[in-house]
């Protein structure tokens, strides 16, 4: 197979691979981006694989970065771009299931496209665009399939993010996975747990945020790998929930793990955090997704959000609570709830027209947790629109309420 029309992701790396070639050594695209090219999907990344050794490949660029020169890679900075280039490398000793004990650099493709995972991920591409397909990777490219290269069972011991790696091709491209293969999976799922949890948490985001979420979620099922990710050995009835769930699509991080949080009924605070700790995402996101379900009950439980409560929310919380709303059955036209938030007098409490100083200045309170308290009251009556957001009205506003609490 000749591909006539390349991307231009490809035409800008050309010279790359033609620099390496003049100099006697093989250079083609492999992997991803060969695979996405021939689905006509948008590439993220561009990987050559070379014959040259790194040392070989850092003697023909004038910039390159060495960023991961123990297994091969390195980086050439090229007109402002960077392409990743490996040594063609065999694999081998595997003893704690994930990771290979010895990289052995070598000079034949094949055995580099043999070390891959799946046959479609196995393809090399020539910078004339011709495929160079030695495992039938464009058969079962045709054909949807998923298909280990060589015996799954082996290449599962190998490696076993690789069974999440197909659930997730299989959620993102719509295939289907071998039976033998998947058998593997089923045989093999216990091994999951060898796998750092941020490197099968990256796959089970990619699968929830494909286009075919409940391909990979019934391959979970199916194979029982999912009882050996974290957290969600008793998740059968939510994974039948999503599967059941009418044409959804998650577009965020944010939005997948505030889904999850919601049908794994951890709506409370120290629920959300053990789940999200379990997972190891970022402090970021665990604040992301509290604030998300916190909005997400009020749209369940009244349909709509108080000023207060959109406030607290901030608007990237609002929209991923609305997002996971929709999928759920219950959202709000997204331009209605942008509108309410943006009519809020203030957005943030740095707006508010008073601070802690100027109570102790006109001798309302004494700094400490009394403050603390007439400051969070001001803020509510400015967002909730009952007092207007200037020093004098709050500062009558907190003369009345300082007078309330010492009475
Ligand atoms: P995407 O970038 O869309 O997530 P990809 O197939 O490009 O998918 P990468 O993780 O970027 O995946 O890896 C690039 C290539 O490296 C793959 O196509 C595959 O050939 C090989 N590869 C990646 N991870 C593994 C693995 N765990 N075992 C074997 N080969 C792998
Ligand atoms: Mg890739």
């Amino acid at each position: 197979m000749i591909l006539s029309e390349l991307p231009a992701e490809f035409q800008a790396a050309k010279p790359v691979i033609d620099t390496i070639t003049a100099a006697g050594f093989e250079a083609y695209f492999v992997g991803g981006c060969v695979r996405d090219t021939i689905l006509g999907k948008p590439l993220h990344d561009v990987d050559i694989a070379t014959s040259a050794f790194p040392a070989e490949v850092k003697s023909l660029f004038k910039r390159t970065v060495d960023t991961g020169i123990e297994h091969g890679t390195v980086m050439i900075l090229d007109h402002g771009n960077g392409y990743e280039t490996t040594t063609f490398r065999t694999e081998s000793g595997y003893q704690d299931f994930r990771r290979p004990d010895q990289v052995t650099f070598v000079r034949s493709l094949k055995e580099d496209l043999q070390r891959r995972d799946f046959t479609i991920n196995a393809l090399a591409m020539t910078a004339t665009g011709e495929v160079i397909d030695l495992f039938d990777g464009l058969a079962d490219l045709d054909a949807g399939i998923l298909r280990a290269v060589g015996v799954a069972e082996e290449r599962f011991h190998e490696d076993a993010l690789r069974m999440m790696r197909a659930v997730r091709f299989a959620s993102q491209l719509d295939f289907s996975i071998e039976s033998q293969t998947e058998q593997a999976v089923a045989d093999n799922a216990t091994l999951l747990t060898k796998i750092a949890v941020e490197r099968t948490r990256v796959e089970w985001e990619k699968l929830l945020m494909g286009q075919h979420p409940e391909r990979g979620l019934q391959s979970l099922l199916t194979t029982g790998l999912y009882q050996y990710m974290p957290k969600m050995a008793d998740q059968r009835a939510m994974l039948d929930q999503l599967i059941a769930l009418p044409a959804w699509h998650l577009p965020t991080i944010e939005s997948t793990w505030t889904l999850l949080a919601w049908l794994m009924d951890a709506t409370d605070e120290a629920a959300i955090r053990k789940l999200l700790k379990t997972w190891k995402t970022s402090n970021e996101l665990i604040n992301h997704v509290l604030a998300a379900i916190e909005a997400l009950s009020a749209l369940q439980e009244r349909g709509q959000l108080t000023a207060y409560e959109n406030f607290s929310a901030g608007l990237a919380a609002l929209t991923t609570a609305n997002q996971v709303a929709t999928i759920l059955g219950f959202g709000q036209d997204q331009a209605v709830l942008e509108q309410s938030y943006e009519a809020l007098p203030i957005h943030d409490k740095h707006e508010l027209a008073i601070n802690g100083g100027d109570l102790v200045q006109q001798k309302l309170v004494t700094p400490g947790p009394a403050m603390g308290t007439i400051l969070a009251a001001c803020l509510r009556a400015v967002v909730d629109g009952q007092v207007n957001n200037q020093t004098d009205a709050l500062l009558d506003f907190a003369r009345m309420a300082a007078d309330t609490k010492n009475h």
